[in-house]
């Protein structure tokens, strides 16, 4: 019965009819009587308490007060017409004012009549004015059901204009609450509602429209938040779930020739306690029968290639193929160099295929593909091209993966008729409460350490007046045998501009070290002349590198030691700290310096405090997710991951671990939640499922 009702299209409910509901859907998305029940405030006006005129006080913010209008009249002024009337109560005199609606409000407004009047006061000319009250009979007030708080929800523009105000709004939400009855459905476990001392659902539902008190509308802030995190870990828990029951994965419970060949003989290093953990959880994972969906989070620098290499081994030693995507043209070529001469005499045939890859050669690669010649294959996108065919593709990583879509991901699924185990490797630390809810049907390894014997970068910000003193300083540097990097922002929008910078610069530099040799490389650069560049680099027969972003990910020099970059101010955090860790990686002490200008937007200048105070990238991101939030922390295509309701990622952190730790305890114990005692839950879970009220953002 309620759960039709809440299915009726919000056309029929009083007050709405066509062109409102049309509106309404069009605006705001509210289709249905269940999607205006689940359109909650974004704040509330405490409208308890009223003011006398001579209480009102400068600063206070929205007041409410009971009086008359004892006259009105119209103000022409050179800047346009005002409409002025006197309000008055026993203790003194104010003034309302209209800049717009003049004839309507004229024409509506009693005289000598008491009104209640509500809105923000400016003092002005020795008295207390209020422009564009909201005014109500206080006859009529009185007759109104009174709540203490009175919610304001989110408006547009448009809704505005057409006249759906926030007092409609609370209007229609009134007479829905009344219809229905407030017999909400629970939609929780009592087991859970006992523990967590939750309001029941219908409570809760009218306590965030209309609460009674601060503290019930706590309450109910509280159970529906932990409600909506709460199904979407049940959903992505359960997903992970099945996915692990039903997607069969090639079982590779061998280690052979290769990895134990490799680890005996080839490594050329001991691996630091969380790569040998990372590799043990990788092992077993491609040993249990089932598909492998891991994301691998490393730090920059953090030794995560190895960690791919072995895992490719794990699958040469069951016969089978690999592959290892990277983003650029110059990830892959390093990748496939770094590969390969770690491979050096273990007989193991590695290839690379990029969009530069020469037609004769890529024939030649598509065919030893098909018949398992190659062992490894290495490139861009290319790899993802339908011409490439794998004889037995085991395993597939995707290296630096903020740069593919989830899309991509899936289509390298599909070069097998049993999809490759698959490892997709990010040096972008997410925050786990973001990785949580983002990547909640992954499972996740972190290496939260870096190889030993890693002095960490010094980092500065300076101004652009100290240059001098950089340039100095940047030519001790290469005295002492270093190389340098000199960064260049990279926008869009100003692609010209920063264009411009990047050469001007490259001047400035070439004037200012006539002595040195130095690289350049930038966007608009053929691949072969931008190889050519880097090269020249990598081989130290330059020693400055000059360029933009386009070295962010990856680009392994160790003799590089100093990262300049320039207008740090337009640089993401991320961004910042992908950059910083192209040096750090000898064994020289390195140096990062922030150039910018002095004016500073106080975001900028928490992002370059928290740079020059510390190196740890998870806290880098956790910062970063305060200054940017969650959406647009991980870019447009996944920010609809985040369009969440009423619960907040990062400020209800503490809720979403409680909502995961409850999910996962229940879907332990009862996982096709068929218990009786489930049973509320398993019913909202397959509601929500069904009407994609939550999920249709999940990929
Ligand atoms: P990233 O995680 O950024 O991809 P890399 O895999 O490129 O890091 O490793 C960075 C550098 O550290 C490489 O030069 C690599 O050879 C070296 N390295 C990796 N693991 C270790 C280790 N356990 N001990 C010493 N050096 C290591
Ligand atoms: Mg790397």
């Amino acid at each position: 019965m309620m759960q039709n009702l809440l299915q009726t299209p919000i056309e029929y409910l009083k007050g709405v009819g066509p062109n409102r509901a049309e509106l309404l859907k069009k605006e705001l998305n509210i289709a249905t009587y269940r999607d205006l029940v689940n359109f909650f405030p974004n704040r509330y006006i405490d409208k308890t308490g009223f003011y006398k005129i001579s209480q009102l006080q400068r600063n206070s913010s929205e007041v409410q007060v009971v009086g008359k209008i004892v006259h009105i009249k119209m103000v022409e002024q050179k800047r346009g017409k005002r409409l002025v009337a006197d309000f008055v109560d026993d203790t003194g005199r104010m003034e309302l004012v209209w800049f717009r609606g003049h004839k309507w409000i004229r024409e509506n407004l009693k005289l000598n009549t008491a009104y209640v009047i509500f809105g923000k006061t400016n003092w002005f000319n020795g008295m207390f004015s209020m422009p564009h009250p909201e005014m109500e009979l206080v006859a009529d007030y009185k007759k109104n059901l009174r709540t203490a708080m009175q919610p304001i929800y989110p408006s547009t523009e448009m809704l505005a204009k057409k006249g759906i105000t926030n007092r409609v709004i609370m209007k229609l939400m009134q007479e829905l609450l009344r219809q229905t009855g407030l017999k909400f459905i629970e939609s929780l476990n009592n087991d859970l509602i006992t523990e967590l001392k939750l309001i029941p659902k219908s409570e809760a539902l009218f306590n965030i429209h209309f609460p009674k008190s601060q503290e019930l509308l706590a309450r109910a802030q509280f159970r529906l938040k932990f409600e909506e995190l709460f199904f979407i870990q049940l959903q992505l828990l359960r997903r992970n779930m099945l996915h692990k029951q039903k997607i069969k994965g090639f079982n590779f419970d061998k280690i052979g020739a290769n990895f134990n060949n490799f680890y005996q003989e080839h490594l050329p290093f001991d691996l630091t306690e969380a790569q040998k953990r990372v590799i043990k959880e990788i092992r077993s994972d491609m040993g249990s029968g089932a598909q492998m969906n891991r994301l691998l989070q490393g730090d920059v620098g953090s030794g995560k290639t190895i960690v791919a290499l072995m895992s490719m081994f794990i699958a040469l030693d069951n016969s089978f193929q690999a592959c290892l995507m990277a983003p650029t043209e110059i990830l892959s070529v390093q990748h496939y160099n770094g590969l390969k001469e770690l491979c050096q005499g273990l007989g193991v045939n590695i290839r690379l295929l990029t969009g530069s890859t020469k037609n004769a050669e890529r024939k030649d690669i598509h065919e030893q593909l098909e018949n398992a010649e190659i062992d490894i294959l290495i490139g861009t996108h290319a790899l993802l091209e339908d011409k490439v065919k794998f004889k037995n593709l085991g395993l597939a990583i995707i290296d630096e993966q903020h740069r593919f879509g989830v899309a991509q991901r899936a289509k390298l699924w599909k070069k097998n008729e049993m999809p490759p185990h698959v490892l997709v490797m990010t040096a972008t630390p997410i925050p786990r409460t973001l990785a949580m809810s983002l990547y909640g049907d992954l499972d996740i390894s972190v290496i939260d350490e870096l190889p030993p014997g890693r002095k960490p970068v010094k980092t500065v910000h300076r101004f652009d007046s100290n240059r001098l003193k950089v340039f100095r300083f940047i030519r001790e540097e290469i005295q002492k045998g270093r190389q340098v990097y000199i960064v260049y922002p990279l926008i869009q929008e100003s692609e010209k501009m920063d264009y411009k910078d990047l050469m001007d610069g490259y001047e400035s530099i070439a004037r200012e070290f006539p002595d040195f040799q130095i690289s350049i490389v930038h966007g608009q650069m053929k691949p072969a002349d931008k190889d050519y560049e880097m090269d020249r680099f990598v081989r130290a027969e330059t020693q400055i590198m000059v360029a933009t972003t386009v070295i962010e990910v990856g680009v392994n020099v160790p003799n590089a030691s100093v990262m300049i970059i320039e207008s740090a101010e337009r640089f993401g955090l991320s961004q910042l700290h992908q950059l910083r860790g192209r040096v750090g990686r000898g064994a020289d002490q390195s140096y990062c310096i922030l150039m910018t200008s002095h004016k500073l937007s106080s975001d900028s200048k928490t992002r370059l405090e928290t740079m020059t105070s510390t190196n740890d990238g998870f806290e880098i991101a956790e910062v970063d997710l305060k200054l940017r939030g969650p959406g647009d922390l991980m870019g447009t295509q996944q920010s609809g991951v985040l369009n969440l309701k009423i619960a907040d990622i990062v400020k209800d952190n503490s809720i979403l671990k409680s909502a995961r730790f409850y999910a996962s305890k229940i879907l332990k114990e009862d996982p096709n939640l068929s218990l009786e005692k489930n049973l509320m839950i398993k019913n909202a879970y397959s509601r929500l499922v069904k009407n994609k009220t939550i999920w249709n953002y999940i990929s």
